[in-house]
């Protein structure tokens, strides 16, 4: 049977195939960036211009109060709770992922007096490591990094945190989260998980795990568009004892009391820094709410299903590509990655056919199954592009080569 027709038979049987009707994607592009930046959810426009012209126009002011503006960062931060296995009042929607890391490693240096190391892993995303390094360059930390096979035997009793990344983002690659944060509470260390690649992709049960922190990103699968507010999450068990250093007005106990001293909020609103910003948390509300009513736990499967059938779809047009993700489906994210040497053109040269990857330096090539919009013609489609481009040398022309700012 040919690819297309087993993909027809695979969307017709596809639980999910009616929510691609729910998203916005241009005609003739096949869409494999959505762990980099989610689609855009169709009743997002909509969303917004009611928040602007209505509660921003018309409610002024007033909004804040009566337009639910003041709650929006624990509100959305309580609908992302169930897709990572928080309670929802574990869970705030502010800020970046990057300042949201700086304030729970800062956090867990406190909480661990006598120790300074910040453990984490080589080729863990840029923004992670870095954190790290500024808050080292502040003499507040010391950057200790190991390979992924040798995280454990690097724990010891000057360890504070572990700060993983569950979800790698150039392989796609998976760590045991509950087994992680079971060696470094062992070693006497906090864990930090940062689930960019994996919040409304993979199940996480952070509580199950008795994850002490995490951080996730609101523009890649939650579709809360390009620089969506992240989120942040802090274990029940350690909102007494948290402390973090960017004791801004909204984080404190009593904003509009005005008060000349800071004083922390109890709860997870501690980690609240400026003014929430309105527009931002209207559209990832949209793009969290779509995700959680699709589920995580079906969203999964389907990307599963998505990958294992991208792989059967490329090897049966003879294409061979090294795959540098973990071959078996549940040991990875939502996303495979193919090594090779001219990646970068490769990825040009799909793009120019309509299929949308990314290339990540220096020699990857990024695809992402986001299962909420994408379908099983999709992915036959797109194998027989790479294919085509790879058989025909296609990539070669000069243009393909052309480094962009972002890739
Ligand atoms: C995308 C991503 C980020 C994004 O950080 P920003 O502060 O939003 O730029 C952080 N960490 C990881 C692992 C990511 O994949």
């Amino acid at each position: 049977m040919t690819a297309e027709r087993r993909a027809a038979e695979f969307d017709a049987a596809d639980p999910l195939a009616g929510y691609r009707e729910r998203f916005t994607l241009p005609e003739g592009v096949i869409y494999l960036d959505g762990n980099s930046l989610g689609a855009l959810p169709k009743t997002t426009p909509e969303v917004l211009r009611c928040v602007v012209k209505k509660e921003w126009g018309e409610g002024l002011i007033r909004s804040w109060n009566s337009a639910g503006w003041f709650e929006a960062a624990g509100r959305v931060g309580a609908k992302i709770a169930p897709l990572v296995g928080a309670a929802p009042q574990e869970v705030i929607a502010c800020d970046s992922t990057s300042v949201n890391l700086f304030k729970l490693i800062a956090a867990a240096l406190q909480m661990c007096p006598g120790r300074k190391v910040i453990l984490s892993e080589s080729g863990n995303f840029p923004t992670d490591l870095y954190m790290i390094a500024g808050l080292e360059a502040q003499g507040l930390a010391t950057r200790r990094l190991a390979e992924r096979e040798r995280l454990i035997d690097a724990l010891d009793s000057d360890v504070a945190l572990l700060l993983l990344t569950h979800v790698h983002y150039k392989t796609g690659a998976m760590h045991d989260m509950a087994a992680l944060t079971r060696a470094a509470h062992e070693a006497g260390a906090l864990v930090l998980w940062d689930l960019s690649h994996s919040t409304g992709a993979v199940p996480v049960d952070l509580n199950g795990a008795s994850v002490d922190f995490a951080v996730g990103c609101g523009y890649k699968y939650l579709c809360g568009g390009p620089g969506a507010p992240a989120f942040a999450f802090v274990a029940e068990r350690h909102h007494p004892s948290l402390s973090q250093p960017l004791t801004g007005w909204f984080g404190h106990a009593a904003p509009f009391a005005f008060s000349d001293d800071y004083a922390p909020a109890p709860g997870i609103e501690q980690l609240l820094c400026g003014t929430s910003p309105v527009l931002g948390l209207a559209a990832l509300e949209v793009g969290v709410d779509l995700i959680a009513e699709i589920g995580v736990g079906r969203l999964h499967q389907k990307s599963q299903a998505l990958s294992e059938f991208f792989l059967q779809s490329l090897d049966a047009q003879g294409a061979v590509l090294e795959c540098v993700s973990p071959p078996d489906s549940g040991a990875r994210g939502s996303q495979l990655s193919f090594r090779h040497p001219e990646a970068y053109a490769i990825c040009q040269a799909l793009i120019a056919r309509g299929v949308i990857g990314d290339f990540r330096d220096p020699d990857v090539l990024r695809l992402g199954f986001a299962p909420a919009y994408l379908s099983f013609a999709d992915i036959a489609a797109a194998a027989g592009h790479l294919a085509a481009v790879l058989a025909s040398g296609e990539w070669q022309r000069p243009a393909f080569s052309q480094r962009t700012t972002v890739t």
